[in-house]
């Protein structure tokens, strides 16, 4: 019997329906493209803009081999503003003038950077071709880039890889992006006003008690250390695994050495696991990252005012692009995920354990 299950911060539905997983397919996944002529790949830097920052022996010169991982502009961003060459100080958002505008239609020149990350300079799809090493320096940089941005000024900033063609991937290099903006989205003001409601109705941290549930539950995959991993309760796709640190930490930039290190390891290894489960299955991760600045420009004063950023912690979010999102995902906004979560991190767990 299918069942809604209700996400506490995000106030949205779950459709979890594990009888659809049997149903017939009949279209064929696309390959993969292939990797002749790759721009990531070590040796052809100047196929790529100039890098921002690098992690490479001090002898080895800029935009030349011998790095590890490499930070480049996009060369088709999203968002820009200045020169595009890093991170930026936001300027004010200007309306632009139109005699004719239709006054609820707003715009105003983009403000931000897009960066890529070059996770590995091997030709490889992501964490699960790579050592341990390697990935701890590919995590160390991400939380550089991000305590880079702290002082541009912008509000938010996300960082997430697409690894696969069904997950958005347009080169299959293993590489993570990073896009700084100068407003809050609104799935993070949702989540920011449901945690400072709990706090209120109940005056506890939401989640200190999740964790205290969910390490007893089916849900849990493993307790390592300082994270706990676990497939979500209202899970919105199948095989949805989370990492969440134990202590309330607002980002990755935010956490010692030896905390990322540990981080590095927990994030191939659930990747990994994944691709025991779900064999090419692509998938988005998301290092999820708290409000950089609450009233950053975009933001509306009045949700400013209430913000309260302090119970906001940051999670690792794998999102396995096993099925599509479809029309009832557009026209409703809520997923439906076949595969039951508790089932899910028992096939984790399995994979954890060998
Ligand atoms: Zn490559």
């Amino acid at each position: 019997m299918p069942e809604f299950r209700h996400d506490p911060l995000l106030h949205c539905h779950v459709i979890v329906a594990a009888s659809r997983e049997t149903r017939p397919h009949d279209v064929p996944r696309p390959p993969d493209p292939p990797p002749e002529e790759c721009p990531f790949c070590e040796g052809v830097e100047n196929a790529t803009p100039g890098e921002l920052a690098a992690d490479r022996p001090a002898a080895s010169p800029k935009d030349g081999p011998g790095w590890r991982v490499r930070v480049v502009p996009n060369k088709y961003p999203a968002v820009q503003g200045g020169a595009g060459t890093g991170p930026q100080p936001f300027s004010g958002p200007e309306a632009m003038a139109d005699p004719f505008a239709f006054p609820a239609f707003a715009a105003t020149p983009s403000a931000g950077s897009h960066e890529v990350i070059i996770d590995c300079p091997r030709h490889v799809p992501g964490y699960e071709g790579m050592t341990l090493e390697e990935t701890r320096a590919a995590v160390r940089m991400y939380a550089s880039r991000l305590a880079a941005h702290r002082p541009s000024g912008a509000a938010w900033v996300s960082l997430f890889k697409n690894v696969g063609f069904q997950a958005g991937a347009s080169l299959s290099h293993a590489h993570t992006q990073l896009i700084a903006v100068p407003f809050l989205p609104p799935t993070l003001r949702r989540e920011l006003a449901a945690l400072a409601r709990y706090r209120r109705e109940t005056g506890r941290d939401y989640w200190a008690d999740w964790q205290r549930h969910e390490e007893r539950d089916t849900r849990l995959i493993a307790e390592c250390g300082d994270f706990l991993l676990v497939c979500p309760y209202a899970s919105r796709f199948a095989y949805e695994a989370w990492i969440t640190p134990r202590r309330q930490v607002a980002a990755l930039d935010l956490e010692p050495k030896t905390r990322l290190m540990q981080l590095a390891r927990l994030v191939r290894q659930m990747v990994r696991a994944l691709r025991e489960i779900s064999p090419g299955a692509a998938y988005n991760l998301v290092f999820s990252a708290g409000p950089f600045q609450p009233d950053g420009h975009g933001t509306p004063k009045r949700a400013s005012a209430t913000m309260d950023t302090s119970d906001y912690r940051y999670r690792v979010e794998l999102l396995p692009r096993v099925s599509h999102l479809a029309g009832f995902e557009f026209s409703s906004g809520c997923h439906i995920n076949t595969v039951r979560p508790e089932e899910a991190a028992q096939r984790y767990r399995e994979s954890f354990s060998q």
